[in-house]
């Protein structure tokens, strides 16, 4: 608002000043004119007497065609006695109080007399000037500007509405500028706020335990480690969820700061999926769950292999999680056009359509009471997402019939 006012302001002073000094240019020209035209007066005619008192009226010249209309011409003598008075007419009412000031001689003036408005130059004609009625006299050229002020005035009016109105339209179209661009900066501030409170939160109720688990052993102060293991065995579990979760808050901070550093190569699915598969064969056949792997394909890709390892056990710890006893766990391959996919697919409780997109959100937990007891802090999709955004890939959910769901990671294929 205030760039836009002095932006209009510096523009309409500008615009007026330049209109003011071509007027008064126009005027002072015309002006000049009519000193030359005093100055040699081209129609010779024989005056007999060159100092004619005001009981004589000077013979006046014919009218000089390049005289304005407005313009009025006053001659007086050496004592600033005014000789022209009744070839003045009418005008003599208004002119008569003007007095010969001859420290203004040849300086160009504007003058006010009865409201009236005059542009003025006063100059010495010389004796050997063709008109007598001018020889060695000194001559008051006045221009009555009225017409010209007033068009400037009119034009400073209209100037000044002229800039309220725009600056109105400005402060209108700067508002809803100002409202567009801020929406993003407003939305990321929302969300960093929602960041942080909910990172506090989740880092108070470990902390809670912790710290009323030492409370209550600090009761006891006679009692054996073994007599109190299993609030120390609480306060550790605790402690490792702590562990965890300032590694996925240090990971997600990393990734907004584009800190992250990954280390890109050329490789093939082989040698980043079966590190992180292996342990988990393991871990869902301890859970009398079915663990099927189908990968039939070995394309070249270009990325960082331990970061896809991570979001691999993202997904794998999550389909793990979240499929009960019996379910069956897969995960398989495919290539589609340039498209690398896999995908991790289990027979569990399955995400229904509204929260298929928040899931990837930060903190974001479907079922936060069931969740609280699987150890999961609603980051783990967060961090999945920005590990695939980050190797220009895609990340999506779909359902897996007749129940479960399907997380399918998209990546690009590159031909070395
Ligand atoms: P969490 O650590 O809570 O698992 P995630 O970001 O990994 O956090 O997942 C977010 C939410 O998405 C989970 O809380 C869960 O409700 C849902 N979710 C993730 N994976 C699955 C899955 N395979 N089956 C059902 N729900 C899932």
């Amino acid at each position: 608002m205030a760039s836009f006012a002095v932006l209009f302001l510096t523009l309409g002073f500008i615009i007026f000043n330049l209109f003011q000094s071509s007027t008064y240019k126009s005027i002072d020209k015309d002006m000049r004119e009519q000193v030359a035209s005093v100055k040699k007066q081209p129609n010779i005619q024989k005056q007999t007497d060159p100092n004619p008192g005001p009981d004589h009226p000077v013979q006046q010249n014919k009218p000089n065609p390049k005289m304005p209309f407005q313009a009025s011409i006053l001659v007086f003598d050496d004592n600033g006695k005014l000789l022209n008075k009744s070839s003045l007419g009418n005008r003599y009412s208004v002119l008569k109080n003007i007095n010969l000031n001859k420290k203004n001689i040849n300086k160009k003036q504007t003058i006010v007399v009865h409201n009236m408005n005059f542009r003025s130059v006063l100059i010495k004609v010389s004796k050997n000037n063709n008109n007598p009625m001018y020889a060695g006299h000194y001559v008051l050229i006045m221009q009555n500007i009225d017409t010209q002020i007033q068009t400037m005035k009119n034009f400073e009016k209209i100037l000044i509405l002229t800039f309220f109105i725009f600056w109105i339209i400005a402060l209108v179209i700067s508002y809803f500028l100002a409202r567009i661009n801020m929406l993003p900066i407003v939305k990321s501030w929302k969300q960093q706020t929602e960041f942080v409170n909910d990172a506090a939160h989740e880092l108070r109720t470990p902390l809670t335990i912790i710290q009323g688990k030492l409370e209550y052993m600090l009761t006891k102060p006679n009692k054996k480690i073994i007599d109190e293991a299993e609030a120390i065995s609480v306060s550790l579990d605790e402690v490792s969820r702590l562990n965890s979760l300032t590694n996925n808050l240090l990971d997600l901070a990393r990734f907004d700061q584009a800190t992250t550093k990954l280390n890109f190569e050329y490789t093939k699915p082989q040698l980043f999926l079966k590190d992180p598969i292996e342990p988990f064969k393991d871990i869902i056949n301890s859970q009398s769950k079915v663990f099927q792997i189908n990968l039939n394909h070995q394309p070249t890709l270009y990325l960082d292999r331990n970061k896809i390892k991570q979001l691999l056990i993202i997904l794998l710890d999550n389909a793990t999680k979240y499929t009960p006893k019996n379910g069956t766990i897969k995960i398989y391959d495919q290539v589609e056009g340039s498209k690398y996919q896999f995908i991790i697919s289990d027979t569990g409780v399955g995400i229904n359509d509204s929260d298929k997109k928040k899931i990837f959100g930060r903190f974001y937990r479907v079922d936060k009471s069931r969740n609280q007891s699987s150890g999961g802090h609603g980051l783990g999709l967060a961090i999945a997402k920005q590990i695939v955004a980050n190797h220009q890939g895609h990340i999506f959910v779909r359902d897996n019939l007749p129940h479960g769901s399907e997380f399918v990671v998209e990546l690009p294929i590159k031909h070395k």
